[in-house]
């Protein structure tokens, strides 16, 4: 499952590389994934992408009129690929660019000059897809109300979503003050998109071994300390993680890159810091995996 990591990297990717190009063609091959109707997709032809984003899971799509948010569940994929490129099985919605004309943009410093990235001159596709077809695609258009299940960006309302985990004003005083209302077991507290968003099955494994916490342990048992270590645990984690995977990922931003992980599913092996074998439970078919030697 895409997580904050993962689709922070897709979208500085997709901003330096799609940002300034009008829509040329929009289709949706695998249109039960898609909420909104063939005029809504239709009407973002001739549209320019202002400005790709990620809030929580969700991946978000700006045009200078309407909008797209992505949430991609377990198994949803984006591609960015030329169009003569071969498509694959479960494709849900290929969108095609034009060319660039004069654009400034804000990009990541890192995409400054990628090899992967598409010249001016050429016109890419963003291809999602999802072999499950768990995910949704929203079209949004302009002034028209569709609620997103989950979403609390621009253009959504309620308080359905915390503070992106790696949100600034999400400092050490917000996280103690938040954490307080928040019980319940360490693990799935870290997972609640209400508490903090960005977070599932893989990252929260990662998280809890850094701070050196079981995943089993209650919010309420937590000392002060803990707490701190926790959110410093967080931060550093979701850090090196965006930063190995702008490394690692392009330019097949399709596939999930998951090898470093320290923990998460690598029940048996020796733990990294001490050396015990992880222990691995599952439960609806995810597998929670840490270290009795080291997690307390
Ligand atoms: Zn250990």
């Amino acid at each position: 499952m895409p997580e904050l990591p993962d689709l922070t990297v897709v979208s500085e990717a997709f901003q330096a590389a799609l940002t300034g190009r009008h829509l040329t063609h929009a289709a949706s091959p695998g249109p039960l994934a898609v909420r909104g109707t063939p005029a809504e997709l239709e009407a973002l032809v001739g549209q320019r992408l202002e400005r790709v984003s990620r809030r929580g899971k969700f991946l978000r799509f700006q045009f200078d009129r309407d909008a797209i948010v992505v949430n991609a569940m377990l198994t949803g994929r984006f591609q960015l690929a030329s169009p003569d490129a071969r498509m694959t099985g479960k494709t849900a919605l290929v969108l095609t660019f034009g060319a660039r004309g004069n654009w400034a943009g804000r990009m990541a410093a890192w995409t400054d000059g990628a090899s992967w990235l598409p010249a001016a001159t050429e016109e890419p596709e963003l291809r999602y897809r999802d072999r499950t077809q768990m995910g949704k695609v929203y079209l949004l258009p302009s002034g028209q109300e569709r609620p997103v299940p989950g979403y609390d960006g621009p253009g959504s309302q309620g308080d359905v979503q915390g503070p992106d985990a790696d949100d600034g004003t999400l400092t050490i005083d917000v996280w103690r003050d938040r954490i307080k209302r928040h019980p319940g077991e360490l693990k799935a507290l870290l997972r609640n998109q209400t508490f903090v968003a960005g977070i599932g099955n893989a990252y929260s494994d990662e998280i809890l071994h850094a701070a050196r916490l079981n995943p089993f342990r209650k919010r309420s048992s937590l000392a002060t300390e803990e707490i701190n270590e926790l959110y410093v645990a967080m931060r550093d984690t979701l850090d090196r993680a965006a930063a190995t995977l702008r490394v690692r990922v392009p330019p097949t931003f399709e596939m999930e890159v998951r090898d470093f992980l320290r923990v998460h599913l690598r029940g048996g092996q020796p733990c990294p810091r001490c050396g015990t074998p992880i222990s691995e439970v599952s439960s609806r078919s995810e597998a929670t995996s840490w270290c009795r030697g080291c997690q307390r």
